[in-house]
């Protein structure tokens, strides 16, 4: 049950950058081309948005990588999903694993945003992942289980969801996962999703693998059935390596 979904690479540029290395990655981004028939959406971080979002050619999309849970108000320090909107902004982050765990953002609270995120109007790449302790201790089905279970109550509309699998162990490790546990983790997460919300629309989202994908190891991930694209952090930092990831579309 492989998906038919459309080509997505996402690049996390995480809390990199300042206005010189952002507008000369904006520039180069621009110089290169990416097939017509993929999304791209970069995320810089909220300062950078709005610069990045005039300046990149339209082929691009940005995100912002995160937002918070719930509407305008008393929240000092955080940015709402409805002043994305109103920045035009189309795209968010929830769930990262640096926000899980540096943050303590938990399942429920992910969920929580996710949801709301998706009820302003925006479109969201919801990040699940276990860590290593997860996947060596047989923890790591009911791991990826409880943060997925999360999101459903919360989520009405699936066709502007992106989920992101990124083990936490192959995130800015360079230590990807092999193509063979990517999908096996791909299709466990597509069974979920058709458990929950039936084969036609589990098929219809993509699922994005995330974790040291460069140039050098994503033509083959990207032959996997499951695989619908890519959540890029350091490599995307990179235009030529982004690029290349970017025409990786199998
Ligand atoms: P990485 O990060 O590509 O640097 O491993 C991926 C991510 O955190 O989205």
């Amino acid at each position: 049950e492989a998906s038919n979904a459309r080509f997505f690479v996402g690049g996390n540029w995480k809390c990199n950058g300042t206005h010189a290395s952002v507008e000369k990655l904006v520039q180069e981004l621009n110089a290169g081309s990416v097939p017509s028939d993929i999304d791209v959406v970069v995320a810089p971080p909220f300062i950078f948005l709005d610069m990045v979002r005039l300046s990149l050619k339209n082929e691009y999309q940005v995100a912002a990588q995160n937002c918070w849970v719930k509407s305008d108000g008393a929240f000092t320090g955080e940015i709402s999903a409805e002043m994305l909107m109103d920045t035009l902004v189309p795209w968010v982050i929830t769930g990262h694993s640096e926000r899980r765990s540096l943050c303590g953002e938990s399942s429920k609270f992910v969920g929580e945003k996710t949801g709301h995120a998706l009820d302003v109007g925006l479109k969201v790449i919801a990040c699940v992942g276990e860590t290593l302790d997860q996947r060596n201790s047989g923890s790591l089905w009911y791991t990826l289980d409880s943060q997925m279970q999360a999101l459903f109550p919360n989520v009405k509309d699936w066709s502007r969801v992106v989920i992101a699998y990124e083990p936490v162990w192959a995130i800015g490790t360079g230590q990807v996962a092999t193509p063979e546990q990517a999908q096996e983790v791909h299709a466990y997460l597509r069974t979920v999703l058709a458990n929950k919300l039936g084969e036609e629309t589990a098929a219809s989202v993509r699922i994005i693998y995330g974790g040291s994908v460069n140039d050098g190891n994503c033509n083959e991930l990207a032959t996997m059935p499951d695989i619908d694209g890519f959540l890029v952090g350091g490599a995307s930092l990179k235009a030529p390596s982004f690029l290349q990831i970017c025409n990786s579309v199998a």
